[in-house]
């Protein structure tokens, strides 16, 4: 499933390409994917209109012109991808976005939790899409470690459930917060408001270092993401505890454990992460 890291490494990419051109034609290959794709205000937005700007909130991609915007969401296994007009189509492309110079975008997903909308100008803040997400980790306006800490107090949920609640913050997903746990030295199932208020320093840093350790190793791979089949693996090399139950502990050689925490899995060291 991508991850903020794969749509900010998406959006990048498309950012530069996309900056300045115009759509020639938009079309769409079936009347829905997860909820009915609003076909004929996408073209008005889209058709013949420059793109001023694309963006990202959550995992969400908006590609902006004066009209509104596109909103893209990936789901579970949904792609961006960049191909040349007359490139064969793939299973599963339900929309495809033509560009004035030979060149299309396409949005392929087989399984359909993906999301195509559209937004008005000025919507971001409203649509009911992005209304409620959290803080974005990676913006530096935002005063991670206080947002978390205040989300925390009166809450009686593990950790690592809470640190997966999009609505306090944007982006920590399964992966990510087993390894920002690792990192930070906790327990993923320490109820989060009895965790020392000092700790937050340390889980505040380590979310912004592995989401933006994860953005460059994907940043690097954005073509291979764009022009191939299947999962890119960011940051897959460099997991210290995700998906490697029984195998030692980078730190302290003791064995990794496998757990469930709201039905996702969940890998930690019994011995340093209290
Ligand atoms: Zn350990």
């Amino acid at each position: 499933m991508p991850e903020l890291p794969e749509v900010e490494s998406l959006v990048r990419g498309v950012r530069q390409e996309l900056v300045g051109k115009r759509f020639a034609d938009v079309s769409f290959l079936r009347p829905d994917v997860r909820e009915v794709i609003p076909a004929a205000r996408l073209k008005d937005i889209l058709v013949g209109e420059t793109v001023t700007e694309v963006t990202r909130r959550g995992k969400y991609m908006l590609i902006h012109t004066n009209k509104g915007a596109l909103g893209v969401h990936l789901g579970m296994s949904g792609r961006f991808v960049g191909a040349s007009k007359s490139a064969l189509l793939v299973a599963h492309t339900h929309a495809r976005f033509e560009v004035n110079d030979g060149l299309e975008y396409r949005f392929i997903d087989p399984r359909r939790f993906g999301r195509l909308f559209s937004l008005e100008p000025g919507e971001v803040g409203s649509h009911p899409f992005l209304a409620k997400l959290g803080v974005e980790p990676l913006d530096p306006g935002v005063d991670l470690r206080g947002v978390l800490l205040e989300a925390s107090r009166n809450r009686r949920q593990p950790v690592k459930v809470f640190l997966m609640n999009s609505e306090v913050v944007v982006g920590v997903g399964n992966i990510y917060a087993s390894e920002v746990l690792w990192r930070a030295k906790i327990n993923p199932h320490t109820v989060v408001n009895k965790i020392p208020v000092r700790k937050f320093i340390e889980i505040s840093r380590q979310i912004i270092d592995v989401l933006s350790e994860a953005i460059k190793a994907g940043g690097t791979t954005f073509r291979d993401y764009r022009d191939k089949d299947g999962n890119p693996g960011y940051f897959q090399e460099n997991l210290a505890v995700y998906g490697r139950q029984a195998k030692p502990c980078g730190r302290c050689g003791s064995k990794i454990v496998k757990t469930t925490q709201a039905a996702r899995s969940t890998y930690h060291c019994l011995v340093c992460q209290k």
